[in-house]
């Protein structure tokens, strides 16, 4: 069993704070993710995340900009102040990642077991995303392996399932949210971006999201998302970002008063 995801006990969010991650899916040019940062900096929301490596299922698409774009990152960070997360694709990169506040593994590398033994050996906050073929089981397994090597610095991501539908990219298995949460005290976010691959729906499942007990959100965004070089399909823009953030902090201010455990 993973009994140190059950044994969980540290509390790595501040108290009952959403934690808001947002950002476009790949890192652009420097300016443009600079006015991104001041954006969410202005709504108070304290993670911008972009992709340096990204990915991607066609090798023929916009693969990331690598160290280029940690490099940017950590100008904007430098800027602004404003912590930033991105997803590593491999161990190598490490070295790479000593500026980044949050380091994400992909649904794609969930169970890759010599990425999350290093990643375990470090003390950065790891955001493990579950695969979309994974059981809740399997992720908490995939979690244990970062336990295991001490590193107890970790989120997890609900990011949706593949199943026969075929109007979302994926589907959002909003139960994994209350199920986790039964089973331990880690935290648990959820991407509906990457869920449902749509602009359309990404508000009223990031409502879900908070109504069930996410402690926060990743959300693709952009300033102008029909020019965004990676997953323009499911990036909103600043307006629609803005409704959701009013939204999913009102639903939080309820839930934090409803709820007694
Ligand atoms: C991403 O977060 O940009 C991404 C590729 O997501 P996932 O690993 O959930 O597919
Ligand atoms: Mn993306």
């Amino acid at each position: 069993m993973y009994e140190k995801v059950r044994k969980y006990n540290k509390k790595i969010l501040e108290n009952n704070e959403l934690l808001i991650i947002a950002g476009p899916c790949a890192v652009e040019e420097e300016s443009r993710i600079l006015r991104i940062a001041q954006f969410l900096k202005s709504l108070g929301v304290k993670y911008l995340r972009a992709g340096a490596y990204k990915p991607r299922t066609s090798p023929y698409t916009f693969q990331g900009l690598g160290p280029k774009g940690l490099e940017i990152l950590r100008n904007v960070k430098m800027k602004t102040g404003i912590k930033i997360v991105s997803e590593i694709m491999d161990a190598s990169q490490l070295e790479f990642y000593e500026d980044v506040d949050i380091i994400q593994v992909g649904a794609r590398n969930m169970q890759n077991f010599s990425l999350l033994k290093a990643l375990g050996k470090t003390n950065k906050t790891i955001l493990l995303k579950r695969g979309f073929g994974a059981t809740i089981d399997e992720w908490l397994y995939a979690c244990e392996y970062l336990l295991n090597e001490g590193n107890d610095n970790v989120i997890l991501c609900e990011r949706g399932i593949k199943t026969f539908e075929t109007q979302t990219r994926n589907t959002l298995d909003i139960s994994s949210v209350p199920i986790v949460k039964g089973i331990s005290k880690i935290p648990v976010i959820v991407d509906p971006s990457h869920s449902a691959g749509r602009s359309d729906i990404i508000i009223p499942l990031a409502r879900a999201a908070v109504a069930v007990g996410a402690d926060g959100l990743l959300i693709e965004m952009h300033e102008e998302p029909n020019k965004a070089l990676s997953d323009k399909e499911e990036t909103i823009d600043f307006k629609q970002f803005e409704t959701l953030l009013y939204e999913i902090r009102e639903i939080h201010d309820v839930v934090k008063k409803i709820t007694l455990s």
